[in-house]
């Protein structure tokens, strides 16, 4: 089932995201609804809260050599914990809870990662590149955070003005 997306400033993308305990039903349902709503919004990346759910997973589905995203190469973060991570690199963002806005965000260039997957088994990962950038992106939202508090002072200004000048001529 498609969820609602929500969008910046909703509170709820403040909450903190709880850890998943029981690797059951209820999560499958959420991951499978999770990737039918980032699907039909053409998203790389999707975390729970982003349908207002606060737990502990989030989704990624980068597309490959060929610009194809395939539903084979989806991977589901359950209670996700960056290990380490180097270097920086930069690249423009953007999120489906702030539609419409793209900004370079500096971040770690390689991570290392655990996390679960849908069946509770431990797993590890190295990532680099862009599925470093995008794990970084979704884990942000676990902790309550969107990608526009990275922006410098000046940006952030100028973001808030658009953001409120594109909301007031939406039609709801
Ligand atoms: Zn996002």
């Amino acid at each position: 089932m498609i969820r609602k997306i929500i969008t910046y400033p909703n509170p709820i993308l403040k909450k903190q995201s709880s850890d998943i305990i029981n690797f059951d039903e209820s999560l499958w349902g959420l991951l499978d609804d999770m990737f039918e709503t980032m699907k039909s919004r053409d998203g790389i990346g999707l975390a729970s809260i982003q349908i207002a759910k606060p737990w502990s997973v989030f989704m990624i589905n980068l597309v490959d050599e060929e610009g194809l995203q395939k539903d084979e190469n989806l991977v589901e973060y359950v209670n996700p914990k960056i290990l380490s991570s180097s270097g920086t690199t930069t690249y423009q963002e953007g999120c489906l809870s702030v539609p419409g806005f793209y900004e370079d965000i500096k971040r770690a260039d390689k991570i290392e990662v655990e996390y679960f997957n849908r069946f509770g088994e431990k797993q590890f990962e190295n990532l680099d590149g862009l599925g470093a950038i995008a794990f970084q992106h979704e884990f942000d939202h676990l902790q309550g955070k969107l990608f526009i508090e990275k922006l410098s002072f000046l940006k952030r200004k100028k973001f808030e003005k658009e953001w409120k000048k594109q909301l007031k001529n939406k039609k709801f």
